[in-house]
């Protein structure tokens, strides 16, 4: 699962052009998806993976990172046998391994146990509007690759914060973000293809979208709303049908043929 973080469902399919292609060559399909109230980062990657509402993981925003205590894909898929890999930001380590986050400790790990089986994150330290402090991503994608092929990781994530904070930065009507989703989207589509060859089902999607300002965490379309691709062989529902954020979990796992947590209570949205 690769989430890029901060894409609206505009700039997906306007300026997606390798994705959209895959979507046209019918190796894809595409939805829209809507993200949890709020549509805040942590607020989101919280319930992307427990499948479980903000008022019940109680992350109310970006300063309220903690260990989670509820079931996740990663402790699901490690609890059935599967190993597991993350290249992501380290409030991904922090929700769904163990907080606070030691940039040395955790900055690369390796446990059998899982439930991140191999963890590889970053922390942005720094991050402001004119210095973004994310990593190129085709370095996240090749590390990612890495967990693939090295040690044959059975459910991946990627997290890139590259166009959120541009999006923050330059909002979405200018130059600058029509060249960084044209460059995000060519340096992923041969990872794309690499990963399908493995024999791994993808899904391209976000976290939230952001408005004409750059702004999200409210109630608004633009702030809400993004694409989801896929890539395999499942049915999945009518294309004009609008996904709900919550069913990523169930739907991962159920792909996995790994039980589904009874706290995951949303209807997967691909089945067979
Ligand atoms: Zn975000």
């Amino acid at each position: 699962m690769i989430i890029i973080d901060g894409v609206p469902w505009r700039n997906w399919r306007r300026l997606f052009g390798n994705l959209e292609g895959f979507v046209a060559h019918g190796e894809a399909r595409v939805w829209k998806m809507r993200s949890v109230l709020p549509s805040t980062s942590a607020t989101c990657y919280a319930s992307i993976h427990t499948g479980l509402p903000p008022q019940v993981t109680q992350v109310w925003g970006n300063e309220a990172i903690r260990r989670l205590d509820f079931p996740d894909i990663f402790s699901a898929v490690t609890g059935a046998g599967g190993r597991t890999g993350a290249v992501a930001h380290s409030f991904w380590s922090e929700f769904f391994n163990r907080a606070p986050f030691d940039v040395v400790r955790d900055i690369e790990y390796d446990e059998p146990g899982g439930p991140i089986t191999h963890g590889r994150f970053h922390t942005m330290y720094g991050y402001n509007l004119i210095n973004q402090a994310t990593p190129a991503d085709v370095d996240l994608f090749g590390t990612l690759t890495r967990l693939c092929e090295r040690h044959g990781i059975d459910y991946g994530m990627l997290h890139t914060c590259t166009l959120d904070s541009m999006g923050h930065r330059f909002f979405h009507d200018c130059q600058e973000m029509d060249h960084a989703c044209y460059a995000l989207d060519a340096q992923l589509a041969p990872f794309v293809r690499r990963w399908r060859d493995k024999g791994y089902e993808v899904i391209v999607t976000a976290d939230h979208g952001q408005d004409a300002r750059g702004h999200h965490g409210g109630a608004d379309d633009l702030q809400r709303d993004f694409a989801l691709y896929y890539f395999g062989d499942a049915e999945g529902p009518g294309k004009d049908v609008l996904l709900d954020q919550l069913q990523l979990a169930p739907t991962i796992l159920t792909r996995m043929g790994v039980p589904v947590p009874e706290t995951m209570r949303a209807a997967p949205f691909l089945a067979g």
